[in-house]
């Protein structure tokens, strides 16, 4: 899900219905042999299917997780890379695109060129085990980040990897939010400012309704995969999955709804701190209560970008005051 959600799984499957941002570098099919020879732990995942395309089960966690490490790998030289099990595994092509439509938005602000290094810093709202927003900003465009979360262990997981990689040590920080109630409280210290936050919500409202959400994900791979000649007894109800995030990572009270409410009344005691806050927003109906919000606090210039990921859409909504 967007959102944190595990919907994002189906970018993987659509391989043949990319359309990532123009300079994602994932918009042709997977290069299987070069991802094997970065990683050749990729190798007995990638399988042929009933059409004779290759891939990858996108319900086993451990092939994502190679697939993953291949592709940071290969893309962006990442190369100490893992997550726990059980946790959210993130789909990198569009976890990537988010930090490009932010890059078109700091453009705008640079004469439409797009700022690099480190003199840029992003702030990631709820950074999670995997520090892919921060991981990818850095390598794709070399800016600075500071991530948070209100999940120790996800922090010290996170630091682990940053520490693993040399280039990403100095210029990726983690920042504990000890409230989950707050957002930027706490975390954005006084006179310091930020180019961008971005951010990846909890979407659900409880922990059932993300494990039903899981179920009905479990049952649309099934069926995908069905399509695709493949077994469907590989991934069964409510087998720990690559979908992952069964805690925080998946829901908060309220939901993305509450979560982002917060991020936007919060973002107005910062707004001398900071040039454009963002989030993700799961799902779209949710849109018109924020846009209501933002015109509360008199923030005017708002913007809610379309991201396409196959038949996919995500909405990115940012604004500046
Ligand atoms: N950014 C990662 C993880 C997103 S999951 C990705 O895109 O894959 C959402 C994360 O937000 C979880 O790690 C959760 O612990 C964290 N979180 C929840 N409430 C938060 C808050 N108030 N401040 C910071 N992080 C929070």
């Amino acid at each position: 899900m967007l959102s944190c959600s595990p919907l994002l799984v189906y970018t993987y499957v659509m391989t043949n219905e990319k359309n990532f941002h123009p300079r994602s570098l994932h918009n042709g099919q997977y290069e299987f042999d070069i991802l094997i020879k970065k990683n050749p732990k990729l190798a007995p995942f990638v399988k042929k299917n009933a059409h004779g395309d290759l891939g990858v089960d996108f319900a086993d966690a451990n092939a994502v997780l190679a697939l993953n490490q291949s592709l940071l790998g290969h893309h962006y030289e990442v190369t100490n890379w893992s997550i726990p099990k059980g946790h959210l595994c993130p789909p990198i092509p569009s976890r990537a695109d988010y930090l490009h439509y932010i890059a078109d938005l700091l453009a705008e602000g640079n004469n439409g060129e797009i700022p690099k290094g480190t003199k840029i810093k992003g702030l990631d709202i709820g950074t999670g085990t995997s520090c892919i927003y921060p991981i990818l900003g850095n390598s794709i465009y070399g800016w600075k980040f500071v991530g948070t979360d209100i999940d120790s262990d996800a922090l010290n997981h996170a630091k682990t990897i940053v520490n693993g990689n040399q280039a990403l040590k100095k210029n990726i920080k983690t920042r504990f939010q000890k409230t989950a109630d707050h957002i930027f409280k706490n975390i954005i210290k006084p006179d310091e400012k930020f180019d961008f936050t971005i951010c990846n919500p909890p979407f659900y409202a409880s922990l059932e309704e993300a494990n039903s959400a899981s179920d009905r994900k479990v049952k649309n791979l099934n069926a995908n995969k069905q399509k695709k000649g493949l077994s469907q007894n590989l991934i069964k109800k409510n087998q720990p999955s690559n979908f992952g995030g069964q805690k925080a990572e998946l829901w908060c009270p309220g939901g993305e709804v509450e979560f982002i409410k917060k991020m936007i009344t919060e973002s107005f005691e910062f707004k001398t701190q900071c040039t454009w806050f963002t989030t993700l927003v799961s799902n779209k109906e949710h849109l018109p209560e924020f846009y209501k919000l933002l015109k509360k606090i008199n923030c005017t210039n708002i913007r809610t970008i379309e991201m396409h990921h196959g038949k996919k859409i995500s909405h990115l909504l940012a604004w500046g005051f």
